[in-house]
């Protein structure tokens, strides 16, 4: 059989030392390609994070875009990218487990004041502070998708009141109540004191976690920011912290990442901060991705997990 030339394009990436062993075990069907690539008409794939400005419109016959990662924000707003090509991202239910474990542990930092702990322990201070029961913390979702169905299940199985929102209505998971829509937003966040973030960032979601929607939850809140960087107005959270209604946040993802140096985030004791590593798809998984976006291409359906590029996500 032919294999389907696929180039990889990133300006931040080494993709091929990332991926190179996993693409190596479907070289037999999809041919792996370094940018810029010889022959381009010949290239029907590209498997992308962050392209060069220009990359796209050199490929004429590409047949779909395939990302790395859960998220294509970056990939939808690649200049020069034709509107009807498909962009595919990776769903990977051992990365959604990841994500889960990362959110439960900051979660139940909180529930648990490991915060407070470690400055006990930093002043040899021997304290009970009796943490509240799991029952007494509600923990909101923002994203009730692949990775956010994980998350809250696993959240309501270890206890935590659970409530998800999300664009449409949902059948929810056992322990788990939903919302949709502004009102339901409204409703979600008045009942929270935990609130994750697991939105896609769109046009729709850029900029949500602003003073207006943080200041609606509980006073005492934590915010755990694992969506994209570019929906949180860093502003609004640092006052937010300063006048108390949080007590703190854990920062996966930032609007400029690497967080530069001279970033206040640094400095505030009640902000945990993690170089977007919250989970990433493993590299088996990127390979499968582009294996069946692959085959899908050969046999002219649309790739599976082919992204609504209107809708955002
Ligand atoms: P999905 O596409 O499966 O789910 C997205 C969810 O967000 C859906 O429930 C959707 O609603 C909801 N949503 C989208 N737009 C809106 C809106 N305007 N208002 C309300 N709800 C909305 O995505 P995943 O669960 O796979 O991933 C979510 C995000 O997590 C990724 O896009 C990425 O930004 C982030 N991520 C971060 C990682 C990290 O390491 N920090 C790693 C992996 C992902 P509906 O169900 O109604 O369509």
């Amino acid at each position: 059989m032919d294999r389907l030339p696929c180039v990889l394009l990133s300006t931040t990436t080494d993709l091929r030392g990332l991926f190179g062993a996993a693409l190596a075990a479907i070289a037999d069907r999809v041919e792996i390609l370094d940018h810029p690539a010889e022959d381009p008409e010949r290239v029907r794939l590209a498997l992308g994070w962050r392209p060069p400005a220009d990359a796209l419109q050199r490929y004429p016959n590409l047949a779909a875009l395939c990302s790395i990662a859960a998220g294509v924000d970056n990939l939808l707003a690649c200049p020069g990218r034709p509107p009807d090509l498909p962009v595919v991202r990776v769903v990977d239910p051992d990365q959604a487990r990841a994500m889960s474990g990362f959110v439960l542990w900051h979660v139940i930092g909180h529930q648990r004041r490991f915060q407070a702990y470690a400055e006990n322990q930093r002043d040899r201070v021997w304290r009970r502070l009796y943490p509240r029961d799991a029952s007494a913390v509600p923990v909101g979702l923002l994203g009730y998708g692949k990775i956010g169905r994980r998350v809250a299940a696993d959240l309501a199985a270890l206890g935590f009141p659970v409530r998800a929102w999300s664009r449409t209505a949902q059948n929810p998971d056992p322990g788990v109540t939903h919302h949709h829509g502004p009102d339901g937003l409204a409703a979600m966040l008045g009942e929270s004191e935990v609130l994750v973030n697991l939105l896609p960032l769109t046009p729709e979601t850029r900029g949500i976690l602003d003073a207006r929607l943080l200041s609606r939850l509980r006073p005492g809140g934590y915010l755990i920011q694992v969506g994209r960087g570019e929906h949180l107005v860093e502003a609004d959270l640092l006052a937010c912290l300063e006048s108390g209604h949080l007590a703190g946040a854990a920062l996966d993802v930032f609007a400029t990442e690497p967080l530069p140096p001279s970033h206040p985030f640094w400095d505030r004791p009640a902000i945990r901060i993690t170089p977007h590593e919250a989970c990433e798809a493993s590299p088996q998984a990127v390979a499968r991705t582009l294996l069946a976006a692959a085959e899908a291409v050969r046999e002219g359906r649309v790739p599976p997990d082919t992204v609504d590029a209107a809708r955002g996500y």
